[in-house]
């Protein structure tokens, strides 16, 4: 089998909220789509390990959001890299509502447009949950911006996948090294590799800029930790 294969099927990134007004979390989640318009359902898949998948069986409401391409390190670092075992997601500053239906959370924070489910299916299919909502309410709240796609922030942004996303494979990581060239530091809560060759132009960091050299202030730019954070390779 050609594990590159599965890198030419297209998905978005999005933002799975669950739970209540006492208790919710997060996750960021690539396999979410329409599956019938009438009535309208979404169905997400969810890591079995991750902190929201109880949330969404116990509340039976979810929210997915969906990620702007120009989102912000800490967005995708607070909802993508970290869990909502050790830290509580909604209480970082990031912008949230709770629906009007259902009081699920939904994040708006670096979002373009969200859809508020009522949980109505799910299926097991070994380490992720499939789970079926029907959309009770859905806005844009973004009309000028793109969607995130998971090519974009694999090529553009160099980004990895965390370790519980669907497309995880030792394969990624290699992928993304192949493609970047030589590593020197990795940042070891999201897995963004630092490489002098080509530095951070996004950030005005010009490519040939060693590590050492990149300022204080300087972050990850894919989750927002602190250079302390990075590890050599
Ligand atoms: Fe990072």
């Amino acid at each position: 089998m050609d594990r590159n294969a599965f890198s030419k099927l297209s998905y978005g990134v999005y933002i799975v909220a669950s739970g209540s007004k006492e208790r919710q979390n997060a996750f960021i989640a690539t396999t979410v789509m329409q599956v019938t318009a009438e009535p309208a359902k979404l169905i997400v898949a969810c890591n079995k390990n991750n902190f929201t998948m109880p949330l969404i069986r116990e509340s039976k409401v979810f929210a997915a959001s969906v990620l702007k391409q120009n989102y912000k390190p800490t967005t995708m670092g607070t909802f993508g890299f970290q869990s909502g075992k050790d830290f509580n997601k909604f209480e970082q500053g990031n912008e949230f509502i709770f629906g009007e239906n259902t009081q699920t959370p939904i994040v708006l924070e670096d979002c373009l447009a969200w859809f508020e489910c009522r949980l109505v299916d799910e299926m097991d299919v070994g380490t992720h949950i499939l789970f079926v909502g029907e959309v009770l309410d859905a806005r844009i709240i973004a009309e000028d911006e793109q969607p995130l796609t998971y090519s974009y922030y694999h090529e553009v942004k160099k980004g990895v996948a965390a370790k519980n996303a669907p497309s995880f494979v030792s394969n990624n990581i290699e992928y993304s090294l192949k493609i970047i060239g030589v590593m020197k530091y990795i940042c070891t809560v999201c897995g963004y590799v630092y490489d002098p060759q080509v530095g951070d132009p996004d950030n005005g960091i010009a490519p040939e800029t060693a590590f050492e050299a990149l300022p204080a202030d300087w972050g990850c730019p894919l989750c927002g930790v602190g250079k302390e954070q990075f590890e050599e390779e």
